[in-house]
């Protein structure tokens, strides 16, 4: 392996990525930086996000500049605000060290004036969203006759943006001498359209083979049936407690409803999606960034540009159309070195696809069994168990108050702290799955499975039949009266529900008429109850989001059993 003193980078340079911790070339570094030093050079990269090409295409760019013309001598389009701002922030530590040198961000969404003004300043490196620099091309503020450079990064996503014009356009604006970089992490058709177009006798470069998934990427999926996606959701998120990933949804619309419905479930999670304002975008990014959130529900198109390296897990809840999609979704764990699963929660009509992937990305998917509720409190127990011997005991801060403490539990060995630190966490979680019937994998698909599993399967079948039997979760064990529609409540018991007080927390949620209230069932965690037909709609839309007990109400139709 070459260092990148050898590969040529200028000392200046070395300086400032040594500093970043760069201490030896990434592979798709050693491979571009020597080639796009010399001159004449044109590169096709196929490379995913994750590799180390900002550095790539960046460093040798940075070299490259003359700084007494200051004019912009570089262009590097991509297809998002983030990934603009993310490579101009690569280039700016990268170039630390080499005075006056001047690169900015330019893209949609802000205002055009400041950039406007940035650019009159003087530029040498402009990274630009394509339809943000178009704008800036018609109202001639920026001037590309020097430019020398062009870099396409992710030009892949940027097809699938729709912003082929675009780059034509910008492209007519540049001198034809120019060199041309393109970075993809798959090689759709399009991308052959632009490369014979403008590109001369470029070196093809491949880092991981065409279209395959990231190395250290398991890929699973999960054969349910459609109305279980999302309780096997929860489970696999029960499941691995310290996940922090992307769960991607098909539709605007289902990413706001899954995401909504993950918060009410207590789960630390929110929704990226386009329909959320520029600013309610960034909140979400950042704060998953700093790990505020564990689980982020996207759609493809709003995730464009999120870099965040150590993903654990991406669940595909809606697979994508095509394989490429699914590459980029993947390719967004296992970075950096580290492992990371790609799971998909598929159902029957869905199994073709996840062969059409196989056949992509050469890769075999592993079936996973849906945990059970024990394996779930298992796991769960576990980590809190591990959290635990590993916490940071501060002894300073509690010592004044330990002596009492010591004194009130006095009377309670060892093995009983232990048994109610533990169920004080654990409780409702346990109570939970012991209520909560386990999740069949769809009838069809078992036919097709070994013998083993279908037994195990069996087995959870009739002890979800037997749980029933007693009023399982959600299923409401009984028949309504008639004229009345039996409703599923998420309190109990347990969080102080009593009769009288579910009666007044309907008047008090419910504007207008008061609503007759049936026979009340008040189960431990969750209750039942009933009201008339006509009424149902009213009370669901009513208290669905209340809050009440310290927790989010949640109501709907109890499903017959
Ligand atoms: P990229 O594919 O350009 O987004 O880079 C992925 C990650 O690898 C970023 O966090 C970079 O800062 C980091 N990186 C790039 N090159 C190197 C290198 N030679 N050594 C260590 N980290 C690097």
């Amino acid at each position: 392996m070459k260092t990148f003193e050898e590969l040529g980078v200028a000392p200046n340079i070395v300086r400032a990525i040594t500093e970043m911790g760069y201490e030896n070339p990434m592979p798709v570094q050693e491979e571009v930086i020597p080639c796009l030093l010399g001159s004449g050079n044109e590169v096709i990269a196929l490379a995913q996000t994750g590799t180390g090409k900002t550095a790539a295409f960046g460093l040798p760019i940075l070299q490259k500049i003359r700084i007494d013309d200051f004019q912009p001598q570089a262009v590097v389009l991509c297809p998002t605000r983030e990934l603009c701002l993310q490579i101009a922030g690569d280039l700016n530590d990268y170039s630390k060290y080499i005075d006056h040198l001047k690169v900015i961000p330019v893209y949609g969404g802000s205002s055009i004036e400041s950039q406007i003004r940035a650019l009159r300043r003087g530029v040498h490196v402009i990274v630009a969203t394509p339809g943000r620099l178009i704008d800036l091309i018609n109202r001639q503020t920026v001037d590309l006759q020097l430019v020398k450079n062009v870099v396409l990064d992710e030009a892949d996503e940027m097809l699938s943006m729709g912003f082929s014009e675009d780059i034509d356009e910008i492209l007519s604006h540049i001198p034809a001498e120019r060199n041309m970089l393109l970075f993809s992490a798959t090689m759709p058709t399009g991308i052959a359209r632009i490369t014979k177009k403008y590109m001369r006798n470029p070196h093809e470069i491949i880092i991981g083979r065409k279209n395959e998934g990231a190395q250290n990427v398991r890929h699973m999926y999960y054969m349910v049936n459609a109305k279980d996606k999302y309780l096997v959701l929860k489970r696999l998120a029960d499941y691995n407690p310290n996940i922090y990933g992307i769960v991607f949804c098909r539709t605007k619309k289902e990413t706001q409803e899954i995401a909504d419905l993950l918060i009410k479930d207590g789960y630390n999670a929110d929704s990226l999606h386009g329909d959320l304002s520029q600013v309610q975008r960034d909140y979400v990014m950042q704060k998953f960034r700093l790990r505020n959130i564990q689980l982020l529900v996207a759609t493809d198109v709003a995730a464009r540009g999120l870099d965040v390296d150590d993903l654990t897990h991406i669940i595909h809840y809606g697979l994508p159309d095509d394989v490429e999609s699914y590459t980029h979704r993947s390719g967004r764990t296992g970075r950096a070195g580290k492992t990371g699963t790609s799971i998909a929660i598929v159902h029957l009509k869905e199994k073709r696809k996840i062969k059409d992937i196989e056949k992509g990305i050469l890769k075999t998917f592993e079936q996973g069994l849906v945990p059970s509720g024990k394996q779930i409190c298992e796991r769960q127990l576990f980590s809190f168990i591990d959290k635990l011997e590993k916490v940071k005991v501060n002894e300073e801060e509690i010592q004044d108050i330990l002596p009492s403490i010591y004194r009130k539990l006095d009377w309670l060995d060892k093995e009983d702290i232990i048994k109610r630190l533990i169920s004080h966490e654990f409780n409702l979680l346990i109570d939970y799955y012991q209520e909560a019937s386990e999740i069949e994998t769809p009838q069809e698909y078992q036919k097709n499975r070994p013998d083993k599993f279908r037994n195990e399967n069996r087995n959870e079948f009739l002890k979800r039949n037997e749980k029933r039997d007693s009023g399982s979760f959600k299923g409401s064990g009984r028949a309504s009266e008639k004229g009345y529609t039996r409703l599923f409540i998420n309190l109990g018991k347990t969080d102080g529900l009593t009769p009288h007080s579910l009666i007044g927390l309907m008047n008090d949620s419910i504007k207008g008429r008061k609503v007759t209230v049936g026979r009340i069932d008040l189960m431990k965690n969750f209750s039942f109850f009933e009201v008339p037909d006509k009424e149902a709609k009213r009370v669901v839309q009513s208290m669905n989001g209340v809050k009440a007990f310290k927790r989010v109400v949640a109501i709907e139709a109890a499903k017959a059993s």
